[in-house]
């Protein structure tokens, strides 16, 4: 009965709320107000009122009217989010297997963001007005005023060097005026030629490249180059091309602590900073950076994956750098891989994208063998200098002796740089002191109480800390469990026992600890990667943080404590991790002087990984590696979906995994694994079961897996059942 009145149809519409429900619900358009598809609102949802945006669904005319709600608010202000970004939100949503009110939320996370930021008072001078009576202080400030251009109160009180009241004094006397400053002024716009690079014929080929592919609409390249072979200076060059072309760039990272450096390096290629978007920009430079980018008033973007969410005017280029990082891959919500959606994304707006790395992922690698990316080679480190040499110590004939950690022959070559003034790195993938704690009277094993995982003593705070839900206690001075005092032995390494050892062989070193759970945050660890950059450490023993993309200039040795480490997985991965992982490590050494030099301490110097690096032959390691992906029908050439069912209780959560795997739909071509308890068992206080799902490429394995969610039992009691769809963990 509404369909036929046109006016009755204009008063519903579709609306998109951030919840974990199908699509969008139909409300209710208040008399006198408009709205189109991406308008934000707000709108009431069972008890409270949340954030929502206007979908392109046509509403359901079906419903009642009398029994819709009304949208409450419209945010005028605000720029209804655009046709690309709903597609993507869309293409997400469907992508994941997420609901896609859980996207949007990604979207619409700052409610600020949405209102125009009150302006502040300022103070300006009134053409012509003198004092009644000149003292120093006021001289000062009618200095500070001259050119003309408003003040905050305080940040003229500050520049002058007086007290507000003589700032107050001046107003009373209408010497100064009131007017009012918008929040803050729009960032100022790079300098697309502030300082341009002298490129090296490689880079200047790639960049060239690269500055094509903006004809080309959605072209996706890789590039492939060695540590420090340049690739920051590379991608500048598209950046620069884009913002030629008046469009809008995002550059991601996969780690904060890296873009203090890289900040750095932007200023000086293109005069100003750009802005940041990460989980440490305070909320309301956030807010800042959300209504800038919408505006068009932000022109790039450095940040974290979620930066993919922000509602740009115009973008134009996307650059994903160390594409291959897991970091990119978010695990929690909507399970999603930034470097997939960025491809997704300009494939959408039809702009490039470049990927860059030094140790490309295999999808990327095989992307660009098909043709499908473009591929261009930085063979060489700009500075000329050679890639390191490096060098496998066998832990079995050639390690230290019991209680130790760094072999003789590293301790050499450490001594040897430390005489020569260059820096070390030892490298070590375990936070803490040791990853296992036992009593030697009674062989106690400290667990923690949510988690089916060791405790990790971490000496420096005196604690056990789980580091897989953060529970932690106090180091007991006599064993829980026989009561046995100083009984309690660490065994293994982790970066605080590996610096002990520093400590005592090296007592006239400067030595430090990069690891990201240390008191002081991000802003201790950028810092701390400053004093290392300029020189102020001698040995750094690090986690796998100080493998990301740093440029460590006087970083001459690198030693890899534990080679082993990463191998042992049963993670389809675990080859290609290892391989980034410590082919990265080592790249810190000698980038700028050359003459680096690597160790890799190793359990198994006949591993192929170990080898491969050994050999510096990276050509051989992708084909070796990309051979076995392709004979076990494993990504990129085949599809990978885990299914993880959890819940408190042990049997009630296995039983259901069961019946879950019952109700698959019948399809040859998928192959179904498990359930099986995952190898972390329980993590906070949830018991796990894993389910994989394997399918061809070209089977739509998301729609199988709607199928099978459709006719599946429904989580009861507690359970949780996670889609992740191309999963990179498998614990
Ligand atoms: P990558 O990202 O490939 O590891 P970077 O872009 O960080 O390499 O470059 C490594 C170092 O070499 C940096 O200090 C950079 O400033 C310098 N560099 C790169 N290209 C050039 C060049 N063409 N001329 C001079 N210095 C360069
Ligand atoms: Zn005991
Ligand atoms: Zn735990």
């Amino acid at each position: 009965m509404f369909d036929d009145d046109p006016l009755q149809r204009e008063t519903i519409a579709s609306v998109m709320v951030p919840v974990a429900v199908p699509g969008p619900y139909t409300y209710k358009v208040p008399p006198g107000v408009s709205v189109v598809p991406g308008t934000i609102v707000r709108v009431p949802l069972g008890p409270r009122e949340v954030l929502g945006a206007v979908w392109d669904n046509e509403p359901d005319p079906a419903i009642n009217p009398k029994k819709l709600k009304s949208i409450s608010h419209v945010y005028e202000g605000a720029r209804p989010l655009d046709k690309d970004l709903r597609r993507f939100i869309d293409w997400v949503a469907n992508w994941t297997l997420a609901a896609p009110g859980m996207v949007l939320r990604m979207v619409l996370r700052s409610e600020e963001a949405l209102e125009e930021e009150p302006p502040v008072a300022g103070v300006r001078k009134i053409e012509g007005a003198a004092p009644e009576r000149m003292t120093p202080a006021r001289s000062r400030v009618l200095e500070t005023m001259e050119d003309g251009f408003a003040w905050t109160k305080s940040g003229l009180a500050h520049a002058a060097g007086v007290s507000p009241s003589v700032i107050d004094g001046l107003l009373h006397q209408e010497v100064l005026e009131v007017v009012s400053l918008p929040a803050a002024p729009p960032p100022p716009k790079p300098q697309v030629d502030f300082c341009k690079p002298d490129l090296t014929p490689a880079q200047r080929e790639a960049a060239d490249g690269l500055i094509e592919s903006f004809d080309k609409g959605a072209a996706v390249s890789l590039i492939d180059g060695v540590t420090g072979s340049g690739k920051t200076e590379v991608y500048f060059e598209a950046v620069a091309e884009a913002l030629r072309r008046d469009r809008q760039v995002l550059v991601l990272l996969p780690e904060i602590a890296l873009t203090e450096q890289f900040l750095r390096r932007f200023e000086q290629r293109f005069g100003v900073y750009p802005a940041e978007w990460h989980s440490e920009v305070s909320p309301k430079n956030r807010a800042r950076t959300w209504r800038g980018v919408a505006s068009g008033d932000v022109r790039v973007v450095i940040g974290a994956r979620s930066a993919l969410f922000l509602p740009y005017l115009e973008l134009g280029l996307i650059v994903v750098d160390e594409e291959h990082d897991s970091a990119f891959k978010q695990d929690d919500r909507v399970p999603y891989s930034a470097r997939d959606m960025a491809v997704v994304r300009g494939h959408i707006s039809r702009f490039p994208v470049v990927l860059a790395s030094a140790t490309p992922s295999i999808e990327s690698r095989v992307n660009a063998d098909m043709g499908r990316y473009r591929r261009f080679v930085l063979p060489e480190r700009a500075s000329g200098a050679a890639l390191p040499e490096l060098k496998a110590i066998d832990m079995r004939h050639q390690g230290p002796e019991r209680g130790r950690w760094i072999a003789p022959e590293l301790l050499v070559a450490m001594k040897e740089a430390f005489a020569d003034g260059a820096q070390t790195l030892l490298f070590l993938n375990r936070r803490g002191y040791a990853p296992l704690t036992l009593c030697r009277t009674c062989g106690h094993r400290f667990q923690c109480p949510h988690c089916s995982a060791w405790l990790v003593e971490h000496r420096f705070q005196g604690r056990l800390v789980c580091h897989h839900c953060g529970h932690n206690e106090k180091v007991p001075e006599s064993c829980p469990s026989c009561g046995s005092v100083d009984s309690l032995i660490a065994c293994g390494p982790g970066v605080e026992r590996v610096a002990e050892e520093v400590a005592d062989r090296f007592p006239e070193a400067r030595t430090l600890i990069l690891s990201s759970d240390l008191p002081g945050g991000p802003d201790r660890l950028r810092r701390e990667m400053k004093i290392v950059e300029e020189g102020g450490a001698d040995i750094v023993i690090g986690t796998q943080l100080v493998a990301k993309g740093h440029n460590f200039p006087k970083m001459r040795l690198v030693g890899v404590i534990d080679a082993d480490l990463g191998l042992a997985h049963g993670d389809p991965r675990a080859a290609e991790k290892t391989f980034q992982l410590l082919a990265q490590v080592t790249g810190r050494a000698g980038r700028v002087t050359g003459g680096g030099k690597g160790f890799l301490q190793t359990y198994s110097p006949d591993h192929p990984v170990i080898k491969a690096l050994l050999s510096s032959d990276r050509d051989a390691f992708y084909e070796a590696e990309i051979a076995a992906r392709q004979a076990a029908g494993l990504p990129p050439f085949g599809r990978l979906a885990a299914i993880v069912v959890s819940g408190p209780d042990k049997r009630f959560a296995e039983d259901f995994a069961r019946a879950f795997v019952r109700a698959a739909p019948r399809e040859p071509a998928i192959t179904l694994l498990g359930p099986a308890e995952a190898a972390l068992a329980m993590v906070r206080g949830r018991y796990r079961y894993r389910l994989l799902a394997m399918a061809p490429r070209q089977l739509d394995l998301q729609a199988y897996l709607r199928a099978w969610l459709e006719q599946a039992p429904r989580p009861v009691k507690g359970l949780r059942v996670q889609v992740d769809i191309d999963p990179q963990h498998f614990l």
